[in-house]
């Protein structure tokens, strides 16, 4: 039989040697972990959504969960860039404020993230 193995989204987060992903905020390189995925809502909307799981589908953009690196990306125009055109970081912005009462900027824990998951606002259709 073959009993090849397809690693898991839990696998990949748990290997020591996590790829590394550049924050559109700040440059820097950091492990996955350390970053918030986000990526374009798509089907005409601009707007952002932060993929707390790290496994929606489409093109993905990095960047610290803090509000420095929200900053700076924000004013690089970096979400568009990266993002094809989705410029719209409310959602961000929000997931960051919300996580900033629960824990460091930068060890924030998945339970903290989940329960200030937002719908997704600005999109009616
Ligand atoms: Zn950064």
């Amino acid at each position: 039989m073959n009993v090849r193995k397809i690693l898991t989204v839990a696998e990949v987060l748990h290997t020591e040697d996590q790829p590394q992903r550049t924050c559109i905020g700040c440059r820097k390189k950091a492990p996955r972990s350390e970053l918030l995925r986000l990526v374009a809502e798509g089907s005409g909307s601009t707007a952002v959504l932060v993929d707390e799981r790290r496994r929606m589908a489409g093109r993905g953009a990095w960047l610290h969960p803090s509000e420095a690196c929200l900053a700076l990306a924000v004013k690089r125009r970096a979400f568009g860039r990266a993002l094809n055109g989705a410029t719209g970081s409310t959602a961000v912005e929000r997931r960051i404020m919300a996580g900033k009462q629960d824990a460091g900027p930068l060890q924030m824990p998945l339970v903290a993230a989940a329960k200030t998951v937002q719908p997704e606002s600005g999109s009616e259709n």
